[in-house]
């Protein structure tokens, strides 16, 4: 009876919606896990730029210091020429060099106070940033591992909506399954629709009053005559 394999090809329309919901679903996770990730990436890229800037000041104060030591380096050997020269102008020259030296090191250490400072806010900083960004990073792997777990479930889902698809077409005649392949070629597409008001449920315009009556008939399969679509008649 053709009235029963409408009602199949409901059936089957409704596991293929089904079937490709779920296949959308498990495609789009790859997508949102490479999302997550890049989440990740970001942030441990914002912990590695504290570092960075942390790091960048150390090294400010170990060349400081480098400059600190050579400049009482200096001083040391002005202090053996001293003690050599016979001169007094030489000498007083040394005394001037030496006392350049010392005013230099002045001017440094206290740079190196300020980077100290600056050093010490750096690493804080940093912490602060290691700690609320190693947190989210615990969220994004957190969801992730939901995402993976999600992926396992839709391919059962995949599996058993094909399956389930696969069994329905059994029960379509073949001439009808054909119509039906050939509209649902695009996916999201429904198949078949009502007729209401002698319109199509598909496409919305109205059909020929021959389309209408074979759909109230519902003897054979009928398909609009606009879009294509398999047509049945409700009140
Ligand atoms: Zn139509």
């Amino acid at each position: 009876m053709v009235a029963i394999s409408l009602e199949k090809l409901l059936v089957l329309q409704d596991r293929d919606r089904k079937r490709l919901s779920f296949e959308q679903q498990l495609q789009a996770v790859p997508r949102e896990i490479a999302t997550v990730e890049g989440r990740i990436a970001t942030e441990k890229a914002a912990i590695e730029a504290a570092k960075a800037e942390w790091h960048a000041l150390e090294s400010k104060k170990k060349q400081l210091e480098m400059e600190i030591g050579s400049a009482e380096d200096k001083i040391g050997k002005y202090k053996t020429q001293q003690s050599q020269v016979r001169k007094n102008d030489e000498y007083q020259a040394l005394t001037h060099e030496i006392e350049t030296a010392q005013a230099g090191i002045g001017n440094l250490e206290e740079q190196e106070i300020g980077i100290m400072l600056s050093i010490d806010e750096a690493k804080k900083r940093f912490a602060a940033a290691e700690a609320e960004l190693k947190q989210n990073i615990k969220g994004h792997e957190a969801k992730i591992h939901t995402l993976r777990e999600r992926e396992g479930q839709l391919r059962v889902d995949v599996k058993a909506a094909q399956d389930s698809v696969a069994e329905s077409r059994e029960q379509v005649p073949v001439p009808q399954l054909k119509i039906y392949d050939r509209i649902a070629i695009k996916p999201g597409h429904p198949v078949c629709v009502p007729v209401t008001g002698a319109r199509c449920g598909g496409c919305h315009l109205k059909v020929s009053a021959n389309v209408e009556l074979e759909a109230r008939k519902l003897e054979q399969v009928t398909t609009c005559d606009q879009c294509g679509r398999i047509v049945y008649w409700t009140p």
